[in-house]
């Protein structure tokens, strides 16, 4: 029978100092006496991802994408070195190596490159000679033989690809928090560690603002059904498993609230009321690579709507640019922008099956005299646009009446 393979990624905070990084060798060399083949992917200590960025700007605005991918890489060389050698410390045989050593091909959008594949022989000569071996997350090399990065957060990328190349027994993601919760503790203090969570939950949570993985790996493990179990470097109590929908999740309806506050929301007055003139504005947003989220068109009076809607704050200034020349375009008014709103969203895949979730929600808000400006829905979400100064108590009011306190 074969040894049983585990694949065990830290983050930043993990290994954000010397001790930190001792503790992680502990905590690998501990599941590989009992025996197990390891796999570690690590990220940049701490903030050293941020502090190259930051390096980077202070010599350029504008620097290639090839450069920043090849500074940005660095950070997670360091960290392997280290806990290799932090590994060695301890007894056990251990090996770093960046992207490019194991194979990890991808194409050449450098910044947010995609994952080709995987050449796994390397790791797996490396393993059958008792070998801890730990990989640089977050890198890989193009098909040009360039550097590259798969996008802030990308090293649970790394070792859920890894953990799919190597057919992993299992895959734990450790990081600074217990696992995922229903709400953010800090906003909602009878909050509770979910005990597992669906992908698509999970991609809808991540995308929505839930810092607990990157979106895009999570996309990837539903795709190749990579079990994910999400735990706390600081303790070694149990996480939540991400994984395909499991029977006892079935009646529970909501699973998650959400809370984003980096957008903004942007109006267009008086745009004529005929076709094409939705077309044209968000032709024009598109082209700018502008992402709008959620979508309202006001009812008309006299051939004349408002159209509002929400982008990232981070693109405020490049909309409202092309949001005034769009609303010239068509013969629309002025463009208005109103930063003082939030986001706050329900996730869950029990709303499938249940009705009555959306007015649930929107009383709640209305015990609280919230008023919602905003609604969009999925099949397994609601999202509303509130402002953002009563967004907290919303967020507490939502998440007691759907009974998620801590049970
Ligand atoms: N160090 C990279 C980042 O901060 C990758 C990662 O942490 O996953 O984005
Ligand atoms: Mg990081």
């Amino acid at each position: 029978m074969s040894r049983s393979l585990i694949v065990q990624k830290f983050g930043g905070s993990s290994v954000a100092n010397p001790e930190r990084i001792k503790r992680v060798a502990q905590r690998v060399v501990e599941t590989r006496r009992q025996g197990r083949d390891v796999v570690v992917v690590v990220s940049a200590l701490g903030d050293t991802t941020d502090e190259l960025l930051e390096l980077a700007r202070q010599i350029s605005q504008d620097p290639p994408e090839r450069e920043l991918d090849m500074l940005m890489a660095t950070g997670e060389q360091v960290s392997v070195a280290l806990l290799a050698m932090a590994i060695e410390e301890l007894g056990e045989d251990a090996i770093s190596f960046t992207g490019a050593q194991v194979g990890i091909r991808t194409d050449s959008s450098h910044t947010k490159a995609k994952l080709i594949d995987i050449n796994a022989r390397r790791i797996q000569q490396e393993l059958a000679k008792g070998r801890v071996v730990i990989v640089a997350g977050f890198q890989g090399i193009s098909v040009n033989q360039d550097i590259t990065t798969l996008g802030r957060g990308g090293s649970d990328l790394t070792a859920v690809a890894l953990a799919e190349a190597l057919d992993a027994d299992a895959c734990e993601i450790y990081t600074d928090v217990e696992g995922v919760f229903t709400a953010d503790p800090r906003i909602v203090p009878n909050a509770h560690k979910l005990k597992s969570i669906s992908y698509d939950e999970m991609l809808e949570m991540a995308s929505l603002g839930a810092q607990v993985m990157q979106a895009r790996s999570i996309f990837v493990a539903k795709r190749f059904d990579v079990p994910i179990h999400v735990r706390s470097s600081f303790s070694s109590r149990e996480g939540t498993m991400i994984t395909k929908a499991a029977k006892a999740m079935e009646d529970i309806v909501v699973s998650g609230v959400t809370l984003q506050r980096d957008e903004a929301k942007v109006t267009i007055r008086d745009v004529p009321d005929k076709p094409g003139m939705a077309a044209q504005i968000f032709k024009e947003l598109a082209a700018q690579d502008i992402n709008v989220d959620m979508i309202v068109q006001n009812v008309s009076r006299e051939g004349a709507t408002d159209v509002s809607f929400t982008v990232v704050k981070h693109d405020l200034p490049a909309t409202l640019r092309v949001a005034r020349h769009a609303a010239a375009r068509v013969g629309a008014g002025d463009v208005a922008t109103d930063e003082g709103v939030a986001k706050l969203s329900i996730v869950g895949i029990g709303m499938r099956s249940h009705s009555g979730v959306a007015a649930k929600m929107f009383e709640a808000m209305a015990r609280e005299r919230i008023n919602i400006e905003m609604i969009s829905t999925s099949e397994i979400k609601i999202s509303c646009v509130i402002r953002k100064a009563h967004a907290e108590r919303a967020v507490r009011a939502i998440h007691q009446a759907f009974g998620l306190s801590r049970r």
